[in-house]
């Protein structure tokens, strides 16, 4: 998954000092009851519907049939979360008019624990149970309904029997208005409307769009990759134009690392609106799911997330850590393995940005320099604790520094693989020969095995030493070392900016609300309150993909200069008066040594093209 992305580049070096909060649905509770066992099922058929009469009460009807193949109760649960959204949502919440019928005659029900219902059959052999599912939430990892749409994941909407194993084979059917479009990885069944997976995991893995969307498809790489956007409208043009472009480039280069583009169909399923603050998407094995205020349609950040979310099919979706084998959707599932999973991921996609020739070779710079200064700013953590926590959503500004930071680590790594092989090996070589060596055997890689990919990789060289100082441990990393090694060095150049003086924090919609206000601020002065939601500074909306240099631009000049602060407080739109006020800060920046010698040279061509070789 990618959360504010743009706001880690682009508020937080306008001196805002974000703290990103997490989904506000997230709670934390004990575990269901799970050492309860359904009666065995089989044939299992689920139905959704979502079509204009549906769609008054932003509800999915929902029905699942099947077959039972034994004594005692049926019992189903409904997932707690959606793989790659790290937070318990417990989807059950959204479910109302559970009911469970044998034929015409309504059968006993009740519940074992809070998204467990248990069914008894009565001596039925064929039972059905329906629901419905409101679609009230914009969230990659839930269900969001309108007028003329809806998205819907698997997660939230289809129970599994508890206690049977997840390897189970059903069909979705759908159905819905004729005119309607329908945009899905899922496997199409013979009968029109009917798509049909052979497990449980992909059933969940595969999210829908349903509705009036624009929706067309090209070849990348030999592969039909297929581009869904709602709503109809907010994608077109010369923006859609220039996205297709830019996947037709970071495909092949994201391919290179692995040599395989492992699905038959990829879809890229894209919201745009208005109320969602900032850009999140969530990755799956064969689309993803992204959500935007329309003002990212034809930015580069738009570019970066797709190229993050696209990686992950390689990595996380397929090439995973052992402790998400097989996912289980009970439960929060742990693992201090993040940093690899989504900050690596994150590496890959600058790579790919660059490799593709989307950026040039000074702004993949700036994105390092970027997320350098994101992890100088943060209190010093460990990326495995930072991965660790993300389930808990820390509140000290933390809680997603394994994007970043794990980023870094990747780059550290592939300098210290190329320095230590004279560039005959880089990080590619880890990826891919994990990628063989466990993925491709059915199983998850473990810590001992990505360390030793890693030494093997780099000829033999221990990892010990890292791993105890920058992945367990807190130290700071030595960029004075590792730069010069492929040819690049950190500088420090003292700038003047304008600083409002407040912390804030993202919520699930992007929305961005004040949490602290530092005392003697500008904001203190001109009256912002902790709460207000921050909408614009100046003609500078907050949503702006390209804030930062927008604000500095705007308001980087003359000390006392006025700066109006547009808030929501409640219903109201609030404009504070501020004046500007000038800050000194250090800034980091990385830039090519032109003395660097040739071996550093070839090394960070090496990084920049994907190449090995002396
Ligand atoms: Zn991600």
């Amino acid at each position: 998954m990618t959360l504010e992305c743009w706001m880690g580049r682009t508020a937080a070096c306008a001196g805002l000092l974000l703290t990103p909060a997490g989904g506000l649905l997230a709670q934390t509770g004990p575990a269901p009851a799970s050492a309860v066992r359904s009666a065995p099922l089989t044939n299992v058929r689920y139905e959704i519907a979502y079509d204009s009469a549906t769609a008054r009460n932003r509800s999915l009807t929902v029905s699942m049939a099947f077959d039972v193949g034994g004594p005692g109760p049926v019992l189903l649960s409904l997932p707690a979360w959606t793989p790659g959204a790290y937070e318990l949502t417990f989807f059950a919440r959204w479910v109302s008019k559970f009911a469970a019928t044998a034929g015409e005659q309504p059968l006993e029900w009740d519940k074992v624990d809070y998204d467990t219902y248990r069914i008894h059959p009565a001596g039925a052999r064929s039972i059905r149970v329906s629901f419905d599912f409101l679609a009230d939430t914009l969230d990659n990892a839930m269900a969001w309904g309108k007028p003329d749409f809806v998205l819907f994941n698997g997660t939230n909407v289809l129970p599994y029997p508890e206690g049977r194993g997840l390897d189970f084979p059903a069909t979705v059917t759908v159905k819905t208005q004729p005119e309607w479009l329908v945009a899905t990885g899922m496997a199409p069944a013979t009968q029109p409307g009917a798509y049909r997976e052979r497990s449980y995991h992909d059933l969940v893995d595969k999210p829908f769009f349903i509705g009036k969307m624009d929706y067309d498809s090209t070849q990348v790489d030999g592969v039909w990759t297929r581009l869904a956007s709602y709503p109809a409208g907010a994608l077109t043009g010369p923006a859609r134009a220039q996205l297709w472009e830019r996947i037709g480039k970071m495909i092949p280069a994201e391919a290179a690392v692995f040599q395989e583009t492992p699905w038959t169909s990829y879809n890229v399923m894209l919201i745009f609106d208005p109320s969602y603050g900032g850009g999140s998407a969530l990755e799956h094995t064969n689309s993803h799911v992204g959500i935007y205020n329309p003002q990212f349609a034809g930015t580069p950040i738009l570019a970066s997330i797709t190229a993050h979310e696209i990686f992950h099919a390689w990595n996380v979706k397929r090439l995973r850590p052992a402790d998400l084998v097989p996912y289980r959707y009970d439960r929060p599932q742990p693992t201090a393995w993040l940093w690899v999973s989504e900050g690596i991921t994150d590496y890959y996609a600058d790579l790919a940005m660059v490799r593709g020739g989307i950026i040039d070779a000074d702004q993949f710079r700036n994105l390092i320099a970027n997320k350098i200064g994101t992890v100088t700013d943060a209190w010093p953590t460990a990326l495995e604790d930072a991965s660790l926590s993300t389930w808990i959503h820390p509140t000290d500004g933390t809680q997603y520094l394994y994007y970043p930071k794990g980023s870094l680590a990747g780059l550290m790594l592939d300098i210290l693989i190329r320095d230590a092989s004279d560039n005959l090996r880089s990080l590619d070589d880890v990826m891919r020969g994990l990628y063989r060596s466990t993925f491709k055997q059915g199983r998850g890689f473990t810590g001992a095995e990505w360390w030793r990919a890693v030494s093997s990789a780099a000829g033999g060289k221990s990892f010990a030493d890292f791993n105890a100082k920058y992945v367990d441990g807190r130290a700071p990393y030595p960029w004075d070392h590792i730069l010069p090694l492929a040819g690049m060095r950190l500088t420090a150049d003292t700038i003047r900016a304008p600083r409002l003086g407040v912390a804030s924090a993202q919520d699930s919609t992007g929305a961005v609300r004040i949490t602290q206000i530092a005392p003697g601020s500008v904001a203190e002065e001109a009256g912002v309150r902790v709460g207000d939601l921050l909408l614009a500074l100046g003609d500078v909306a907050i949503n702006d993909p390209d804030f930062g240099s927008a604000f500095r631009a705007r308001f980087g000049k003359n000390e006392g200069d006025p700066l109006p602060i547009k808030v929501r407080r409640g219903a109201d739109t609030l404009t504070l008066h501020g004046t500007v006020r000038l800050l000194s800060r250090v800034e980091g920046r990385v830039e090519e040594d032109p003395d660097a010698a040739e071996k550093a040279v070839r090394i960070r061509n090496g990084l920049l093209t994907g190449t090995t070789g002396r």
